[in-house]
């Protein structure tokens, strides 16, 4: 079925016209009811009410075909769940011919409403099945008019709305005839045209969005490769600059000391970076996670000693509320400790001498909720999505601190979505300082990345 859907969405379909159902069925009975007894038209009153009544088990009985056709979580064939969806059109397509026999025939302004199920068929079928779809809408009524006009199957005149003799009329009877048949062509012809040209963009665009991906994975490849080869250059200049400054291999004056100090500064910054940018690419090429039960709080409270050191130095102060039911969760412990420290000691970085340092974690039933918050700098609010890009900084960052590799919120990033989580920062409603927000689904979640 050459639809504009993929398969799940065309389940979805099936299960939305069952629900547009509902409200067809609904509308069947409040229009007799208002017709019958507001505006005083009469009908076959309980036939309406019984035909609603019928296509009330109908509507069951789909809905029961289409969770059968997706049960155990099996995605359906595109040509089965085309078939039901098929199906479920043509019988509207009967039921409205019924529907209409009962309330006026020819005489009843809702014959437009064949026009909605052609535009459905549009949308749902193949352009061939949208066109026999027309022609079995056009079949049905022009059956259904000429039956009632020939006098071989009886007509219910809406007597008190419209001229109950226009059945009879050969003239009106053939222009309607005529503009019904070339509404519902002209209607499949143009949405079918429509929603071509929807499916090409559509194809275009996903064509675009693998060949984009195809190239994002060369070029973390490439990055890979040079990081890793870098840092293996690197870590040889930092051991022999060590072993100078250490003057193992002969005292050095003061002015050498001096430069083999910059110099050693120079390539761990250097060091600090390339393994930065390694972890990152390779955790967006690889995605692979380790995970396994592990206590969160424990992972915690090793981030909330790592961070000590520097906070002391700045005189910060640290404080902590962890829930006590925040314990065993599911994911990867290295990462999600590596990230929890990142964000902390960002905010011991980006916070002021004697300022604060607060860490929540709070159950949230199926999630943990850990709030990371300082004193802090803040973050302009144009750059509060921006800083968790590779490379962003913003600038009241660089003034305060000139060393940093605008990696650690992206590396946080990819952390915590691998994992089925969300990470956001905000602003202190204060004025002062922001707020690391991030989530982490507690159990085996099914969608998680790994
Ligand atoms: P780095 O800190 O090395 O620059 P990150 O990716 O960890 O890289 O952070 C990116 C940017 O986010 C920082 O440069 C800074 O602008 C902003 N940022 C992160 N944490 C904080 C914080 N606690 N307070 C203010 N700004 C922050």
């Amino acid at each position: 079925m050459e639809s504009l859907l993929q398969n799940t969405s065309l389940v979805q379909r099936a299960y939305w016209l069952v629900k547009l159902r509902w409200v067809a069925i609904a509308m069947l009975a409040f229009a007799t009811l208002a017709a019958s007894n507001v505006l005083g038209i009469s009908l076959p009153t309980s036939t309406l009410y019984l035909t609603a009544g019928m296509l009330v088990i109908y509507n069951f009985l789909l809905y029961d075909l289409v969770k059968y056709s997706t049960w155990g979580g099996k995605e359906p064939t595109p040509q089965k769940i085309g078939r039901i969806i098929t199906f479920q059109i043509s019988a509207d397509l009967f039921i409205l011919a019924t529907i209409l026999h009962y309330s006026g025939g020819i005489e009843n302004p809702f014959l437009f409403f064949f026009v909605f199920h052609m535009i459905i068929a549009s949308i749902l079928c193949s352009k061939l099945q949208s066109y026999l779809q027309a022609t079995l809408g056009v079949f049905l009524f022009s059956l259904l008019v000429l039956l009632e006009y020939s006098g071989s199957i009886e007509h219910y005149s809406l007597i008190g709305f419209a001229g109950h003799k226009l059945y009879l009329d050969g003239t009106f009877v053939l222009g309607t005839l005529f503009v019904f048949s070339v509404t519902l062509y002209l209607v499949v012809y143009m949405t079918t045209s429509i929603c071509e040209q929807l499916r090409k963009q559509q194809d275009d665009y996903e064509r675009a969005n693998q060949l984009l991906e195809e190239k994002d994975d060369l070029k973390n490849e490439y990055v890979l490769r040079l990081t890793h080869d870098i840092k293996g250059h690197l870590a040889a200049i930092q051991s022999c600059v060590n072993i100078v400054d250490d003057e193992i291999v002969g005292p050095l004056n003061e002015k050498q000391k001096d430069l083999v100090k910059r110099a050693y500064r120079r390539t761990s910054k250097c060091m600090a970076f390339i393994t930065a940018l390694l972890k990152l690419t390779r955790m967006k090429l690889t995605g692979h996670l380790e995970m396994d039960h592990f206590s969160l709080k424990n992972c915690i409270f090793d981030a909330l000693m790592a961070v000590q050191a520097r906070a002391k130095e700045k005189s910060l102060t640290v404080e902590y509320n962890i829930d006590p039911s925040v314990d065993d969760i599911y994911g990867e412990s290295v990462l999600i400790e590596e990230t929890i420290t990142n964000l902390l000691f960002n905010a011991a970085r980006y916070t002021r001498e004697g300022g604060r340092i607060i860490l929540d974690a709070k159950d949230d039933g199926k999630l943990v909720l850990l709030r990371i918050s300082d004193t802090g700098i803040g973050i302009p609010d144009g750059e509060l999505t921006k800083i968790f890009e590779e490379f962003h900084r913003a600038d009241n960052a660089r003034e305060v601190e000139r060393n940093g590799t605008g990696l650690g919120l992206s590396f946080a990033k990819q952390v915590v979505e691998r994992h089925g989580g969300k990470i956001w920062a905000e602003n202190n409603p204060t004025g002062k300082g922001s707020t690391f927000i991030l989530t982490l689904p507690k159990g085996e979640p099914s969608n998680v990345m790994a």
